[in-house]
């Protein structure tokens, strides 16, 4: 007999195995139903940002076999910004393995801005590599024999994600690098306290550009399913993190991914998931697809008020949550003795 949650999961691919494609319908419904929130603000420090059209709005889906589905606004192209964070993370872990990268950054939410001027006070490690501060050192753990080595890397890591080439936008990079100075003092603290390697003004370029870089929600769609895959991109079977550390950063956009917000979409939602102030999200269901959405108008916590209801809609709809009473008791169950007397 199939439990309550591989129901709903089946559910979720039958939908977007039918010819007729219930699951886009379900999306168009979802867009429609939120097109109209006209709450939230764009963010508005860089003059690009701003600029953003309040109204875009796109939902996309990719399943691990292969299967897409987009609404809306899905391939109008945004800055990656904070969404980048876990995907860095995972080069960090890949480039230095995971005991070292733990040296450095934590694994624990905060309840402090993303850009908080904070270290842990006893180890002086940024507190998880969601926040600037972690992200910095994650980004500063990014090998290669020089600069451009560096770059290179990070974009390559990128473009297996999302399964083509992906480019920053150069006006983006220079608003974020002449205004981050937020972020250069994070990144001195850091220095100061042995956190950061002495490439500091590299590694910042090199943080100004990974968040500068030009996604799409059916990008983030891609790259959720990437990691729902177990690492490896289903559109082009291309690996794009060693599955050892998949879990890791699942870890990690499960605990601290939403900002502020991320103890609570982990009660709501309750699954892995990224955002940035460029308005997308990317949220994975293990095993089955990634979703991305994009929508510019963010809440007081930064997160996409459309991206959020959307994503909490398909959670609510489909069962996604991974605390579902009946989807995570079966592997273990499965293992004790069928005739019962164990
Ligand atoms: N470039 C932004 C910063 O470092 C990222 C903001 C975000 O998406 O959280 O401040």
């Amino acid at each position: 007999m199939p439990n309550d949650h591989d129901s709903h999961l089946d559910a979720l691919l039958t939908k977007m195995k039918s010819a007729a494609s219930p699951l886009r319908d379900t999306l168009r419904e979802l867009h429609s139903k939120y097109q109209s929130a006209g709450e939230g603000k764009v963010a508005d420090y860089i003059p690009e940002l701003a600029n953003a059209d309040p109204d875009w709005f796109g939902i996309s889906v990719v399943s691990v076999d292969r299967r897409k589905i987009k609404v809306g606004e899905s391939d109008q192209p945004f800055t990656i910004q904070s969404v980048s964070k876990p995907f860095v993370f995972g080069m960090a872990l890949e480039d230095h393995g995971r005991e070292e990268v733990l040296e450095k950054i934590g694994v624990q939410p905060i309840g402090e801005a993303f850009n908080s001027i904070t270290l842990d006070e006893t180890s002086n490690r940024p507190f998880n590599p969601m926040i600037n501060a972690g992200a910095i050192a994650a980004t500063d753990l990014i090998a290669g024999k020089d600069f451009p080595d560096r770059v290179r890397r990070m974009l390559a890591m990128f473009r297996r994600y999302c399964g083509r080439e992906v480019f920053v936008d150069n006006s983006v990079f220079s608003s974020e690098r002449a205004t981050g100075h937020r972020n250069r003092a994070i990144a001195h603290l850091m220095l100061n306290f042995g956190m950061l390697s002495d490439r500091l003004e590299d590694t910042l370029e090199l943080y100004f550009q990974q968040c500068s870089i030009m996604i799409t929600a059916k990008d983030l769609a891609v790259m959720g399913a990437t990691l729902a895959n177990g690492g490896v991109n289903p559109l082009t079977g291309e690996r794009a993190l060693d599955a050892e550390y998949v879990k890791d950063l699942l870890s990690v956009m499960q605990t601290c991914g939403m900002y502020d917000y991320a103890g609570e979409w982990a009660y709501r939602v309750g699954i892995p998931a990224k955002s940035g102030v460029g308005g997308g999200i990317v949220a994975v269901v293990p095993g089955q697809v990634g979703i991305g959405t994009f929508s510019p108008p963010l809440d007081m916590k930064g997160n996409s008020v459309r991206g959020i209801k959307a994503c909490q809609d398909l959670a609510e709809q489909f069962g996604l949550h991974v605390f579902n009473a009946d989807g995570c008791r079966d592997s273990l169950l499965s293992q004790f003795n069928p005739n019962g007397s164990n």
